[in-house]
């Protein structure tokens, strides 16, 4: 061995334990020193211009290492430089001299002291082959410790190759590597310097498989980093697609509620109580019962459109066109519509009054409110108030309850699909009420403009705007509308079609929708004029068009069967063959006397269903002055009746009835048939002229019909509904009506045609009632 010792060399030097930082002969290093018996050890030996004494600590957590917890060997290293730094470390930059074994340490007072023996080691010139070797596979483990450690380059390890003396490149080596303590104590200590090469590599070869381990481990890492970066990628763009189709999106049920019911944009309340429904879905257990209830009700909530709006048209040319298009007549009807469309413009579609359409049936109420959503380009749904007497049909029912659902209001909304449509509330004067709640003050609250902005429905349990909806109602008489709804409604009526009307009505549009809805051409099928006028006459007596519409479309149906069943080319309907498709003719069993007779009096009606004749009979018997009724009875009608008892009591002399019939005679009044009159007394003078009749023996006029209220003085006084009254009388072929001086008014209403028809007598009183009727 051609290494040259001098172990004589024996120094006192002030130590520095070392710890994390490892320091060789032959190397520069600087470090940190900050305990204070290090830096006036450092102190000491710049001081005396000397020295330091670098010795590893066994532990390195060792705060105030004794002697035991030192290594006994070191390194002794000159101070090159030193820097104070803020804190009160000392930024020290040694170079390493020589290896040393301590010999002991000595405390002195503010520091350690060592006494060493140097161990000075002297350049090798002449390498052993064994040497060479080594020094290779460390050139060698360098090369692959470099490969695997990202922190080192090969640039840094080049001048490597320049070293020949294998302990400076041992050393120059070994500060490359962050050794362990003990891997460190191991390479100061070993002074056989090929034992020493052999060692190194051995750590070598333990710090590139920790190298290794470390890549793979970091290699993991860095996948799995990557994969999920790569999923969530991808996952966007999954369900950037999915929503693209509309579909659901990926992800937990419940964070995909409450994803939707984030971007319903709700008010920040609405969206709390919505948000907490969904987490509570988190803590509840598939397929429990719950669950259902919390997801149909989310579910419920986002079908609504609460955002959702048709954009509304207010062209009142356009609208105009739309209603004459759908509409034959009803001038004054579709003048009202324009004008609530104007005003609505006007006031950018903000509240104003509920139109009401009232009239009869089949008066085309529904389709104008349909034409009036087509015009304002709305969706249309209606609701049918006829009948509802729960206040949850409108409101809906709690949650809580088995089976619970939402109100109709928001049911139709939801089938409307936007929260702007013309909504149409049908029968509106056959809502009832009962213990299950009011229903007409909920409906109250659906229409009033100063609420109904945020309606609560019970179900849906955050508020709902109905502001931006239209409704329109419709009846068929305003007397059992409860007041508060009548005064928030604007009153449009529609009374009846004349058979001018109707045979128009029905070529225009029934015949031609009718055809289009059977799949037939205009060719396939036709109907006389002369058929359409035996329809409206023998076979419907209507205000309205329902059972015209009912009976056109049988006689289409009957055709259409024909065409196919016996590859006929079209189908002519007229007088002879009109039978054959809708029927006999309906013989209208009505108690109209076809004759003058004692004690019958064709009075005139104002029902749900329009106009009507309303024959009233008369009969005198002996007895002991009983007042007898029967038929269709209401409190106003007795009274009516025991009025006019008493008025031809007080006038039995001019009235030329003998003897005291109130004690001797029973009289018996009977009203045949016929729907409840709406509008009150106004069978006063029809009662009294039956009764004067049966008295007096006279008979009546059966081509006259009479509608007035009567005072006990003999006066006569105007009723209600003259259009559909004189519409009637003329649809049964009556000659002459009498109506009240009062309604002369009226007379306007009547279509010409009728006027021309009918002779329309007004009276004053009684008298002149009985002048017209009794003396033929
Ligand atoms: P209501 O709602 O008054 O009971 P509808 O609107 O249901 O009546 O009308 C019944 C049928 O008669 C519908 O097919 C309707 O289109 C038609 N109709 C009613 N009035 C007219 C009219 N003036 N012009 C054209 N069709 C009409």
């Amino acid at each position: 061995m051609d290494r040259e010792k001098n172990n004589s060399l024996e120094k006192n030097i002030p130590v520095i334990p070392l710890r994390g930082v490892t320091v060789y002969p032959h190397t520069i290093m600087h470090f940190d020193v900050g305990r204070e018996k290090s830096i006036n050890a450092l102190n000491t030996s710049l001081l005396n211009d000397e020295e330091i004494l670098l010795v590893p600590q066994i532990e390195p957590s060792e705060e105030n290492p004794k002697f035991k917890d030192l290594y006994d060997y070191g390194v002794v290293s000159g101070i090159k430089q030193t820097l104070k730094l803020p804190g009160g470390n000392t930024r020290v930059l040694v170079e390493g001299e020589s290896r040393c074994k301590i010999i002991e340490f000595i405390n002195k007072e503010s520091y350690i002291e060592a006494k060493v023996q140097i161990i000075e080691e002297e350049e090798i010139k002449n390498p052993t082959e064994e040497m060479d070797v080594l020094k290779r596979i460390l050139l060698k483990d360098v090369h692959e410790f470099v490969r695997n450690n990202p922190l080192i380059t090969q640039e840094m390890v080049l001048p490597l190759m320049e070293i020949k003396d294998p302990i400076t490149l041992s050393d120059t080596i070994s500060s490359y590597l962050d050794l362990k303590p003990e891997d460190y104590y191991t390479l100061l200590k070993e002074e056989d310097i090929e034992k020493r090469l052999i060692s190194l590599h051995e750590i070598f070869l333990k710090e590139i498989e920790y190298l290794k381990i470390e890549e793979e481990i970091n290699k993991k890492v860095n996948f799995q980093i990557n994969k999920s970066q790569r999923e969530y990628f991808l996952k966007e763009q999954i369900s950037a697609i999915r929503e693209e189709l509309g579909e659901d999106e990926e992800g937990s049920i419940v964070d995909s509620y409450i994803r939707k019911i984030k971007r319903l944009k709700l008010d920040k309340d609405s969206q709390k109580h919505l948000l907490k429904e969904a987490k509570k879905l988190e803590t509840m257990s598939m397929g429990s019962p719950e669950i259902n209830v919390v997801q149909s009700y989310l579910d419920e909530i986002l079908s609504l459109p609460w955002n959702k709006a048709s954009k509304e048209s207010y062209d009142i040319k356009k609208a105009r066109e739309v209603l004459d298009e759908d509409h034959y007549g009803l001038s004054d009807v579709k003048e009202r519509v324009l004008e609530y469309i104007a005003v609505r413009k006007l006031t950018k579609g903000l509240k104003g009054p509920i139109l009401c359409f009232v009239g009869p049936p089949g008066v085309g109420k529904t389709s104008i409110v349909k034409s009036i959503a087509k015009a304002t380009n709305r969706e249309f749904v209606s609701m049918r108030l006829g009948g509802v007497r729960d206040e949850a049909e409108i409101r809906g029912h709690r949650k809580t309850y088995i089976g619970a659902m939402p109100g109709k209001i928001i049911k139709l909304l939801e089938k409307a699909e936007t929260k702007n449509p013309v909504f149409l509330l049908d029968e509106i004067d056959k809502l009832s009420s009962d213990f299950r709640g009011d229903p007409a003050s909920a409906l109250l609250e659906v229409l009033d403009p100063a609420q109904n902005d945020s309606f609560i429905d019970n179900y849906i349990e955050i508020p709902f705007d109905l502001s931006k909806v239209m409704f329109i109602t419709t009846a068929n008489s305003l007397n059992t509308i409860p007041d508060a709804l009548l005064d928030r409604m604007e009153i449009i009526r529609i009374a009846g079609y004349t058979e001018f009307e109707k045979l128009n009505i029905a070529k225009r549009h029934l015949i031609p929708k009718q055809i289009v809805e059977h799949g037939l051409t205009d060719k396939q099928f036709s109907i006389s004029d002369g058929s359409i006028r035996k329809i409206i006459l023998n076979y419907t007596r209507e205000s309205g068009v329902r059972n015209l519409e009912r009976i056109i479309s049988k006689a289409v149906r009957k055709s259409v069967v024909e065409i196919v069943e016996n590859e006929k080319e079209s189908i002519k309907i007229d007088g002879r063959n009109l039978e054959k498709y809708i029927g006999r003719e309906k013989i209208i069993d009505d108690d109209i006397p076809k004759e003058d007779m004692v004690g019958v009096v064709n009075g005139l009606a104002w029902t749900s269903v329009g106009g009507e004749i309303l024959t009233i009979e008369a009969n005198i018997m002996s007895g002991s002055g009983k007042l007898r009724l029967t038929g269709m009875l209401g409190d106003v009608m007795k009274e009516s009746a025991q009025a006019a008892v008493s008025y031809i009591r007080s006038n039995q002399e001019a009235l030329g009835i003998k003897g005291e019939f109130y004690k001797d005679k029973d009289i018996h009044l009977h009203f045949p048939e016929g729907a409840v009159p709406k509008d009150g007394p106004s069978a006063g003078i029809s009662i009294t002229t039956a009764l004067t009749s049966a008295l007096s023996g006279k008979k009546v006029d059966h081509e006259l019909a009479m509608t007035g209220e009567i005072t006990l003085r003999g006066r006569v006084l105007p009723i209600g509904g003259v259009k559909e009254k004189v519409l009637a009388a003329n649809r049964y072929g009556m000659k002459k009506v009498i109506l009240p001086y009062a309604n002369k008014k009226d007379l306007e209403d009547i279509p010409e045609n009728v006027k021309k028809n009918i002779e329309i007598k007004f009276v004053e009183t009684i008298d002149e009632v009985l002048e017209l009727a009794l003396n033929k």
